[in-house]
């Protein structure tokens, strides 16, 4: 793969001209910062601070053109504008260790984003993703859900919707509807055998579409399923979307668990705050004679978690009441929402909620004084 440089980005960034002033951002003076590691790019765009959300589309052009060199894998750019009152603007962090900490613009009217994560895929994530979705709105929260597995939705089954959404005014989609949820999946605009052969940068723009340009409203969390595993597209999006916070699910066994580390190491590289580890498929219950089996051993996620230092959120046991509803569109928390399974996940969402609040509070305490979009 080709080593992208600085010298590679400036020339892009050379061809991105500002409208207002008519020259390019470069010769402008406009681009601080600019840091490259293994194909990961960030930069800061300096404008002046009455222009800053006005400046949105030079942000998008620029890091289109940064996309466009061979070899880059992920770009951040910000705006920034010195406020009269603030320290100096450090130039742009380094791509990959404090990301986080580069403001990433939020959406409008959603206070806050969990991710659901998992090292590899079949562990129950989009089971767990809409069941927290759900237990988080029993809490009384407005909640909605971003399938952000681009290349293999499975919200739209597990939430029992079908059909298109709507755009009134041809720009902006609504979010489809169910067991009070809004909801948003790649799964809604193409058709389901379609094969998505997309490379990294163009799933982070259909992403970042399925973000803002959709009415979600005003949601008090946005649960974001993710794809599995903790590849480039993985990463790419904990750094991208503003994240709260993130839950990591695993199968108590080890190859399962392994994986799950990868997950947790991946968001304390891009500085997300994981909320913890849930273990699912943690024991079989039998539904005919009660008995409990352990089938991938027991406990393992706990262990992880304690070992890791970070909350243990709880356990779920394999049930077929669990895949039944969940397959067949009808979660278990929206059709019996006083049973056994769905207090397991309520309590979990419960602790989730718990996380949320001191996650934007510790947020909030260390906002900076920079005015940045
Ligand atoms: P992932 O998102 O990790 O790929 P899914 O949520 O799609 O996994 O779950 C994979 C399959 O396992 C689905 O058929 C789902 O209904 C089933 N499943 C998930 N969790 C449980 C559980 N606790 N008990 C029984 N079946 C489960």
């Amino acid at each position: 793969m080709a080593t992208v440089t600085e010298q590679d980005v400036l020339e892009a960034l050379a061809e991105v001209t500002d409208p207002d002033r008519r020259l390019d951002v470069v010769s402008l003076g406009m681009i601080e910062g600019v840091q490259v590691k293994d194909g990961h790019v960030a930069f800061a765009i300096q404008v002046p601070p009455e222009e800053g959300p006005a400046k949105e589309p030079v942000r998008k052009a620029c890091e289109e053109a940064v996309y466009g060199v061979p070899g880059v894998l992920s770009v951040t750019a910000v705006l920034t504008a010195h406020h009269p009152a603030a320290q100096p603007v450090p130039a742009a962090a380094p791509p990959r260790d404090t990301s986080n900490t580069v403001a990433k613009p939020g959406i409008p009217g959603v206070k806050s984003i969990v991710a659901v994560a998992s090292g590899k895929g079949g562990v129950g994530k989009s089971t767990v993703a809409v069941n927290l979705a759900l237990g988080l709105a029993t809490e009384g929260m407005r909640v909605g859900i971003l399938d952000c597995d681009i290349y293999g939705p499975s919200i739209p089954r597990m939430m029992g919707i079908g059909g298109r959404p709507v755009s009134p005014d041809g720009k902006r989609l609504m979010p489809m509807a169910n067991h009070g949820l809004v909801c948003m999946s790649m799964g809604f605009l193409v058709e389901e055998d379609t094969p998505m052969i997309w490379r990294g940068p163009m799933v982070m723009s259909a992403l970042e579409q399925l973000m803002r340009d959709v009415e979600w409203g005003t949601l008090d969390v946005m649960v974001c399923d993710l794809p599995p595993g903790t590849g480039d597209a993985q990463l790419t999006m904990a750094q991208r979307v503003p994240l709260t916070g993130a839950v990591i699910v695993s199968t108590p066994q080890d190859v399962a668990l392994a994986d799950a580390r990868k997950a947790y190491a991946m968001f304390e590289k891009v500085d997300v705050p994981v909320f913890g580890f849930i273990e699912n498929m943690s024991y079989f219950q039998c539904p005919h004679c009660g008995d409990r089996t352990e089938i991938f051993g027991h406990g393992g996620a706990r262990r992880e978690a304690e070992r890791l230092g970070v909350d243990f959120l709880g356990e779920i046991p394999l049930v077929p009441q669990i895949r039944e509803t969940s397959d067949s569109g009808t979660p278990v928390i929206a059709v019996d929402p006083s049973g056994t399974e769905a207090t397991i996940f309520e309590d979990i969402a419960g602790r989730v909620a718990v996380r949320i609040e001191q996650a934007l509070a510790t947020a909030e305490a260390s906002a900076p004084r920079i005015v940045i979009q």
